[in-house]
C-alpha cells in the first residue's frame, strides 16, 4: 500500500516537474489535470449508476464526460494549444447543456446540473481573457443566459429514457453542488494568483522600460546560399533580482494591460537605434520586428512608426513586421487598411507562427503578406516526422507560386537544415546557426567569416 502511495506521489511530482515554467500556463495545465481527474471519475461513476438503474441512454451520455476527462488529461500533459481552446469551449458547453436537460426539477428536488454552466461561464471569462471576443465574452454570456433560463423553467428531454431515477437525482444534487463549489474555488484561487503575478509583472515592466533593464537580441536568418539575409529582433528583460524573464511571460501581460503600446514603440525605437549602429559597421540586413495586434489597432501607429524611423534615418524597406493570425480576430478591415498603407511605404509583412494553431490560410489571400514563418513546433519531432516535412514542403511550394518567401524557425541541426534547403527557396532561423544575440555579439557574428552550407 505504502509502495503504491509512493508511486502515485512520484507520478504527481514528475507531472508537476514537467509543467510549463510560465506561471499562467502552469496553472492552466494543473486546472486541466484536476478537471480530467474529476470528469473521468465522475463520468465513470455516473455511468455505472445509470447502468445499474437500467438507463443505458444516460450511461452513454455520461461517457461523453469521460471523453472530456481524457481530453483534459491529454492536454494537461501536452500543453494547451490554440486549437484546444476552441474544442474545449464547445465540448464543455455541449456536455453542460445535454446534462442539464436530463436533470428536470421535481417536488423537493431542484435542478442542479445547470450550475456547471454558471461555473463554466465564470471560468471562461477569467481564463480565456486573452482569447478573442467569441471565447472570452460571447460563449460565457450565452452560458449565463442558459443558466438563467434553466433556473427558472423546467425544460427537459421529453423521453422517459433520459430521466434519471429519483434516488440518483436526490444524491446528484449534493454531488453536483460539491463539484461546482470545488471547481469554483480552484478557479478563484488560480485567478487570484494569476492576477497578483500579472500586476507584479505589469508594475515591474513599467519600471524596466525606464531603468534600462530591457534590450533587444538579434537572431540571424540564413538563406539558401548560406548568407545571413536578415535578423529577427527579440525583446529581452533582465530583472535585477529574478534574472532573465521570458517574453512568453511578460508579453501577454503587456498585451492584457495595454502596456504593449508604449513597449512596442520602445522596441521599434531601440531597433532603429541598433540598426544605425549596424549601418556604421556596414551591416545592412533587414530586421524583423514582432507586432502585437493592439499595436496595429492603434490609430496613430503608421504616423508614429514613420516618425521613429525618420529620427534614425532608417528606411521602411529595411523593416519586416511579423504578426500572428490572432491579429485578424480584431477589426479586419481596419487592419488591412493599415497594412496596405505601410506596405506602400516599403514595409514587408510576415505571417508568424504558421502551423502552430488553427491558422487559416485565408489571411494570406486577404492581406498583403510578403513572407510566411513556419512555426518551430512543426520541427519538434526532428527529421523523422515525415508528415510535418510534407506539410512544410507544400507550404514552400504554395509560397513559391504566390511570390512569398518562407522562413522556417527552430532549425537545430545541420541535417534538418539540409533537408529544408533541398525543399526549395527557404530562409532558416534557429539555434543551429545562432541563438538570439545582443547587439555587440550580433555585430561580431556578422563580421566573422561564416561558412554555413547552403543548398547542396
Ligand atoms: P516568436 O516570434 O515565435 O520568436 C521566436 C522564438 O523562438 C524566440 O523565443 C527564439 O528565441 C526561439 N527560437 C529561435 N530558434 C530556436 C530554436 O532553434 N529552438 C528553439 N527551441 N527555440 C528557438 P523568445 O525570444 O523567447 O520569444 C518568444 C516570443 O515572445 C516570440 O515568439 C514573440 O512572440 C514574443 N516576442 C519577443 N520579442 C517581442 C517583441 O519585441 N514584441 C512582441 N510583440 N512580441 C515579442
Ligand atoms: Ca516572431
Ligand atoms: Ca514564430
Amino acid at each position: 500500500m505504502q509502495e503504491k502511495m509512493q508511486r502515485v506521489i512520484s507520478f504527481v511530482e514528475s507531472y508537476i516537474h514537467q509543467l510549463p515554467r510560465e506561471n499562467h500556463k502552469r496553472r492552466q495545465c494543473f486546472l486541466l489535470f484536476l478537471t480530467g481527474i474529476i470528469c473521468c471519475t465522475g463520468g465513470v461513476g455516473w455511468s455505472g449508476a445509470y447502468i445499474y438503474s437500467d438507463k443505458p441512454y444516460l450511461a452513454a451520455m455520461c461517457s461523453s464526460v469521460v471523453t472530456l476527462g481524457v481530453y483534459s488529461l491529454y492536454t494537461a500533459f501536452k500543453g494547451l494549444r490554440k486549437r484546444d481552446v476552441s474544442v474545449f469551449s464547445h465540448l464543455i458547453l455541449f456536455i453542460c447543456i445535454i446534462i442539464s436537460l436530463t436533470d428536470y426539477p421535481i417536488t423537493n428536488i431542484p435542478r442542479s446540473s445547470h450550475t456547471y454552466l454558471l461555473v463554466y461561464s465564470i471560468g471562461g471569462m477569467l481564463f480565456l481573457r486573452n482569447e478573442s471576443n467569441y471565447f472570452k465574452n460571447y460563449i460565457p454570456l450565452f452560458s449565463l443566459l442558459l443558466y438563467f433560463i434553466l433556473s427558472v423553467s423546467d425544460i427537459s428531454f421529453t423521453s422517459e429514457d433520459f430521466h434519471p431515477p429519483v434516488p440518483i437525482m436526490n444524491n446528484g444534487v449534493y454531488v453536483n453542488y460539491a463539484i461546482c463549489l470545488l471547481l469554483m474555488f480552484g478557479i478563484l484561487v488560480i485567478y487570484r494568483s494569476d492576477y497578483t503575478n500579472e500586476k507584479y509583472i505589469e508594475c515591474a515592466l513599467t519600471k524596466a522600460m525606464i531603468k534600462n533593464e530591457l534590450f533587444i537580441c538579434y537572431q540571424p536568418q540564413i538563406d539558401n546560399n548560406g548568407h545571413v539575409r536578415s535578423a529577427e529582433a527579440l525583446l529581452r528583460w533582465k530583472h535585477p533580482t529574478k534574472g532573465f524573464i521570458s517574453p512568453d511571460s511578460f508579453i501577454p501581460v503587456a498585451e492584457a494591460s495595454g502596456l504593449i503600446i508604449p513597449l512596442g514603440y520602445w522596441v521599434l525605437e531601440q531597433v532603429c537605434r541598433d540598426m544605425r549602429i549596424m549601418n556604421s559597421h556596414n551591416i545592412n540586413v533587414k530586421v524583423s520586428v514582432n507586432l502585437s495586434p493592439l499595436q496595429l489597432m492603434e490609430p496613430g501607429f503608421t504616423y508614429n512608426a514613420q516618425a521613429i524611423l525618420d529620427k534614425e534615418s532608417i528606411s521602411f524597406n529595411r523593416i519586416t513586421l511579423e504578426v500572428t493570425e490572432s491579429t485578424f480576430y480584431y477589426d479586419k478591415k481596419k487592419i488591412a487598411m493599415m497594412m496596405n498603407d505601410l506596405s506602400e511605404k516599403g514595409v514587408s509583412w510576415s505571417l508568424d507562427d504558421l502551423g502552430s494553431g488553427y491558422a487559416s490560410l485565408n489571411v494570406l489571400n486577404e492581406m498583403p503578406f510578403d513572407e510566411v514563418k513556419i512555426d518551430r513546433s512543426l520541427l519538434k519531432n526532428g527529421v523523422n516526422d515525415v508528415k510535418n516535412l510534407v506539410i512544410i514542403e507544400n507550404i514552400i511550394e504554395m509560397a513559391k507560386k504566390t511570390g512569398m518567401s518562407v522562413v522556417v524557425e527552430g532549425v537545430e541541426t545541420e541535417k534538418m537544415a539540409q533537408i529544408l534547403f533541398n525543399m526549395g527557396n527557404v530562409i532558416l532561423q534557429g539555434f543551429h546557426y545562432s541563438r538570439p544575440l545582443p547587439l555587440d555579439e550580433f555585430v561580431a557574428f556578422m563580421k566573422r567569416d561564416h561558412s554555413f552550407s547552403g543548398c547542396n
